[in-house]
């Protein structure tokens, strides 16, 4: 039975994402699911923490530390 529950928990998982992504595709300009910088697909569980992600993690990774660094050093 611990097998059956475990699998129905999973789809029940894959479902949420699913219906997310086609929620948030649904709403307009929200995430197409494909990263923007480098158009490799966004990750689901990226997706499903942020339905509104643009980017990869790894892009995403990038940008922020790009803006870190910028917010670090300012405009002088
Ligand atoms: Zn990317």
């Amino acid at each position: 039975m611990d097998d059956i529950d475990c699998a129905a928990e999973r789809i029940d998982a894959f479902n949420k994402v699913a219906l997310q992504m086609v929620l948030s595709r649904s709403l307009g300009p929200a995430s197409s699911g494909v990263c923007k910088a480098c158009g490799a697909l966004i990750e689901a569980e990226r997706l499903r923490a942020n339905p509104n992600a643009r980017h990869c993690t790894e892009c995403a990774e990038d940008l922020e530390a790009e803006s870190r660094r910028k917010n670090r050093c300012g405009p002088r």
